[in-house]
Order: structure tokens, then sequence, then C-alpha cells
């Protein structure tokens, strides 16, 4: 067996390991910017009857059409634009690669980074090529970048705006910088707009080699696995060839369409998540121990002096976050705390503060 294990499968992927989900029963969840609130029992009671009307033993909708409708209108996507839909963004990055995909190409990404981009690259044969942000607050080196760009002319660059997992955004002036300067193409994941301050989706109409990524995930629909892509119909046309046909499900479509007539509810929690991140920002700086950076997302980055032991000590106590020490040497004794309910802040402000002083 391990022989067939040898012979078969790509040494790149022997040496990966499976995207590890920690398990959380029961626990305070803030490891995965997720948003915490569940709706109330009146709007559940309307989704299930809108439930009622799927119609299991037919294949969903092929194009989907009504949940891009939906989103067209909430995001005030330009007519011009075309929207592609994937199981989560996640799949979209990975049909993005996909389409590209050859031998020796290279995938580009600031680093520290979403980790799918340097797995998909991997999975689709690609080469990852990471740039290094700046080690004090994660700005884009443009120097460094342009240098990356002519040296190894990547068929795609991610950028995520904002970043994860430093929740900052970049200058824009630098990443047009950095469109202007590539052949390929450039795609701004906008995971976390919903919490930010400015998009970038005007320069999706301006450039030719930039599309754009959304997902529902961090507005409050991680359940249902939707994230959409951005771009002109002559790129889009191209990506929709690799994507399997139905990636969409029954469910997940007529949920979004009606998560998206509701939506100032999600709205409104998202405006609370904003308020709140102001608050657990503020009460984690109060605290001596703790270098916390800025967010433009629904999560905050913070270092402290011995990472693993207050991760380890605050899962005992219930409450699970992320460690990212021991990845990314510029995350070395950071952790990333997502923003959660009031109650929820509070008790994992109260039990890091117990931790940094036990450990
Ligand atoms: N992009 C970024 C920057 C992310 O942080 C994440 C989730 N952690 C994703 C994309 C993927 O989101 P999803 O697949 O849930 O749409």
């Amino acid at each position: 067996m391990t022989n067939l294990i040898t012979e078969w499968v790509r040494p790149e992927i022997r040496q990966l390991n499976a995207y590890h989900v920690p398990p959380a029963h029961k626990m305070i969840k803030l490891d995965a910017m997720e948003n915490p609130y569940r709706w109330d029992a009146d709007l559940i009671e309307q989704w299930l009857n809108v439930l009622r009307e799927a119609q299991l033993n037919r294949y969903p909708d092929p194009t989907a059409n009504s949940v891009k409708g939906g989103l067209r209108r909430v995001m005030q996507i330009p007519d011009e634009l075309d929207i592609l839909l994937g199981n989560g963004s996640d799949e979209i990055i990975q049909l993005l690669a996909l389409t590209v995909a050859e031998q020796n190409r290279v995938v580009l990404a600031p680093e520290p980074s979403f980790v799918m981009y340097r797995m998909i690259a991997t999975f689709t044969n690609m080469l990852y090529v990471g740039v290094p942000l700046h080690s004090t607050d994660f700005s884009i080196d443009l120097e460094t970048w342009l240098a990356a760009i002519a040296k190894h002319q990547p068929a795609l660059t991610f950028i995520a705006y904002p970043n994860n997992p430093t929740g900052n955004t970049f200058s824009q002036h630098e990443i047009e910088k950095i469109i202007q300067a590539t052949k390929g193409l450039v795609i701004i994941d906008e995971a976390y707009e919903p919490f930010s301050e400015h998009s970038l989706l005007s320069l999706v109409s301006r450039y030719p080699n930039v599309l754009l990524m959304r997902t529902l995930s961090k507005l409050g629909l991680a359940g249902l696995r939707l994230g959409m892509l951005v771009g002109s119909p002559t790129w889009l046309n191209e990506i929709d060839k690799v994507r399997l046909p139905y990636n969409i499900n029954a469910l997940t479509q007529l949920s979004t369409e009606f998560a998206l007539q509701h939506y100032q509810v999600l709205k409104k929690q998202t405006e609370q998540i904003k308020l709140d991140r102001t608050q657990l920002l503020a009460d984690l700086r109060a605290i001596k121990a703790v270098h916390a950076w800025d967010s433009q997302a629904n999560f905050i980055l913070f270092r402290v002096p011995n990472a693993k032991m207050v991760f380890e000590h605050l899962k005992q106590q219930g409450i699970l976050i992320k460690c990212l020490d021991g990845g990314h040497p510029l995350l070395a004794n950071c952790l990333r705390v997502t923003v959660g309910t009031a109650d929820e802040n509070q008790a994992f402000l109260t039990g890091l503060k117990l931790a940094l002083a036990n450990v």
C-alpha cells in the first residue's frame, strides 16, 4: 500500500497536511471569522417556509441567476461586469488556478496571507512564491514586489484586501503599481469587505487583468458556502468552462436568495461587529503584555510573550482562537481572535488575562 502511495501520489501532495479544523464543540468559537449571530425565530420560520419549495429530486438551476441578481443588487455590481459563483471563495481560487495552470507557472501572494493561495497552487501543480510584507505594519514592500513580478512573471497574483491574518488593507496606489507591472491576472480578494472602509471594485472596470472575489461567509452565511467572482464577461466565460456543473446546490440557492432579501439583518449584525471590534481592540491594548494591530476585518491580530501557551490555556478554559506562532516568521508569538458577541469578547478578555497571569 505504502508503495502504491509513493508511486502515484505526487510528492508535493504527500508532504501536505489536510486542512485541519480543530474541534470546537461547546467552546466559545472565535477562531474562524464567523459572524456570531443566529437569526431570530421569526426569520428562521420564514426561511424554513422557503426551503419547503425545494425540489430535491431535481438538479439545481445551473446558472443560479436569481442568486446572482440578488448579489448584484446588494453589492452594487456594475452592469458591464459578470458574476461567477463558487462553493465558497475557496472554490473560486481553485477555478482560477485550474484555468491558467501549467507546470512552472507562478502564483504570487503577500506573506503572511491566506493559506489557500499556496495550497491551491500546489494542488494544481503550479509554483507558489510569497512576497514578504513589511514586518512592522504588514504593508506592501513595493520594490520587492516589482522585483518578484519581473523575476517570476506570475500567472496569478492574489491580494487579500483586507488581508488575513493581519487585518490591514494595502495602499491602493501600490496595488495599482502591481497591477500595471504584471502581465498576469490580479485577484483582489475582498472576503472581509463587509468590515472594511474601502473597496477596490472600481479597479475591475479599469484594468483588463483584474478580477475581484467576495464571499458571504463572513457576512453571516458561512454554512451556505457561497463565494463570488466579479469580472469582465470575457474572463468569466473562460473560467466558467472549468466550473463543475451545479456547483451551487439547491438549498444554498434558495437560502441565499432569501437571506439577500433580508440583507438589512446581516448589515445590522455587521455594524454591531464593527462597533465591538473597536471595543475589543481598545480592551486588548489596555493589557500591558499585548500588542494588537488595527483591523479592517472581523478579527484582530495580536502578539503576546508566549502565544502557544496562552492559546492552550484559553483552550482549556473553553475558548478557541487561532494560534499563528510557528507558521510565518513575521507571526512569531501572534494570535488571531474573531470578534464575537459582546459577551464572548468579554469571556475571551477575562480568559486572556488569566492565561497571561499563569504562563
Ligand atoms: N479569502 C480570505 C482572505 C479568507 O480569509 C477566507 C476564509 N478564511 C476565504 C477567502 C475563503 O472564504 P470562503 O471559502 O468561506 O468563501
